[in-house]
């Protein structure tokens, strides 16, 4: 389940290059390319979907899968004591730039307040 015209759906396919952090069968995480934090990595799925509200719909346990690979990179980066910040934009209020749905994994240093 690909989309043609997706960024990350080519970098899961290996048509754009990444530098790769982890890859399981159904999930692959990869570095940030404009990293917002010294740690900025981050998780999708490798099918097409377009942000959390579908893949919650549609695969809850994958869903889960990408939860529990960021917390295992999280504590891979060093962050498990310092901590570290999940976000997953969905939508156009959110200021979602990439249609397919991902998890940033961002820490090392104070992140401040979230955003309002
Ligand atoms: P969004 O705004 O959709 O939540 O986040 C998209 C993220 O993808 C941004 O942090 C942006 O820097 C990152 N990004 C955009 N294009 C590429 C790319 O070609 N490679 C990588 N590694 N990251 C990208
Ligand atoms: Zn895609």
């Amino acid at each position: 389940m690909t989309d043609t015209d997706c960024i990350f759906c080519k970098i899961v396919a290996g048509d754009i290059p990444s530098t790769k952090v982890l890859e399981t069968e159904r999930v692959l995480a990869f570095r940030d390319l404009y990293p917002k934090a010294p740690t900025h990595i981050l998780v999708v799925p490798k099918d097409h979907y377009a942000d959390t509200a579908a893949i919650a719909a549609a695969d809850p346990q994958l869903t889960g899968e990408l939860l529990n690979t960021a917390a295992e990179i999280a504590a891979a980066e060093g962050l498990a004591e310092s901590g570290w910040r999940l976000i997953a934009n969905t939508g156009p209020d959110s200021g979602q730039e990439v249609g397919h749905v991902h998890f940033h994994v961002l820490g090392g240093k104070p992140l401040g307040p979230m955003v309002s």
